[in-house]
């Protein structure tokens, strides 16, 4: 891995990060640079946050890219949808929550409700609050596309694999494969799933670990962390297990 001049790390001659942001909660962006087409994993969570990931790809003498893939629908990897280049792309799962979130309010009032509903949690509204000093600036849309079964896509010198599948973390999860990396790029996939407690579901957990080891591949593409080895990742789940 090397940080280029532009602020993204360049993880191969394919393969480019825009590193997460702990303070606003900003996730990695991912970059898979084919020959003919580019894309994008998630969106970020505002405007700027996009703005900031096309200013670094200019910046490298990269072209934008022609689409983007959705990880999972929470705010930190969508909130920037409406400022992207070219159509998103997202499981059937990730779309229906985000048509459902474009109907949400953004106050204090609205916010503090979803907590004690349940709907959303204290951790994305203190974050949200920190990444929009103004709450009127927050504009939801939904993916534009669906990706309702395993795909493969020829950029051009790269295979970039859709994966849609359950997950720790959400049940809408959509993975992204580069066999000729050795990477898996997951986002939050394999955290806890913060909507329903801060434990590891033991059944999805162990669907998990079966389908990370079914897969080929050396570098384990995190959301919100460096990329770890398959072999530190699949240690660090083996320890969240309960035997
Ligand atoms: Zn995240
Ligand atoms: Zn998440």
């Amino acid at each position: 891995m090397e940080m280029l001049e532009s602020g993204l790390i360049r993880m191969s001659d394919r393969l480019y990060v825009l590193p997460y942001e702990e303070k606003t909660d900003r996730p990695n962006l991912y970059y898979v640079k084919g020959d003919r087409y580019s894309v994008a994993v998630d969106a970020g969570n505002s405007k700027a946050h996009v703005e900031k990931f096309y200013r670094a790809l200019k910046e490298s003498g990269f072209p934008l890219p022609d689409c983007t893939f959705i990880s999972h629908w929470h705010w930190d990897h969508t909130f920037g949808l409406h400022a992207i280049h070219g159509l998103s792309y997202s499981t059937k799962l990730t779309q229906d929550k985000l048509k459902e979130v474009m109907k949400w309010q953004w106050n204090e009032e609205a916010m503090l409700r979803r907590e004690e509903t349940g709907e959303d949690i204290p951790f994305c509204n203190e974050h949200i609050r920190m990444e929009y000093p103004d709450l009127k600036e927050i504009t939801v849309t939904a993916t534009d596309r669906i990706v309702s079964e395993p795909v493969s896509l020829d950029l051009g010198g790269i295979a970039v694999d859709l994966i849609p599948r359950d997950s720790t973390h959400s049940r809408d999860s959509l993975f992204v494969y580069l066999p000729s990396e050795r990477t898996l790029i997951l986002q939050d996939a394999d955290c806890e799933d913060f909507y329903h407690g801060t434990v590891y579901d033991q059944d999805r957990l162990k669907d998990m670990i079966a389908f990370f080891e079914s897969l080929d591949y050396d570098y384990h593409c995190l959301g919100h962390a460096l990329p770890e080895t398959k072999k530190e990742a699949l240690k660090r789940l083996y320890q969240c297990k309960n035997e």
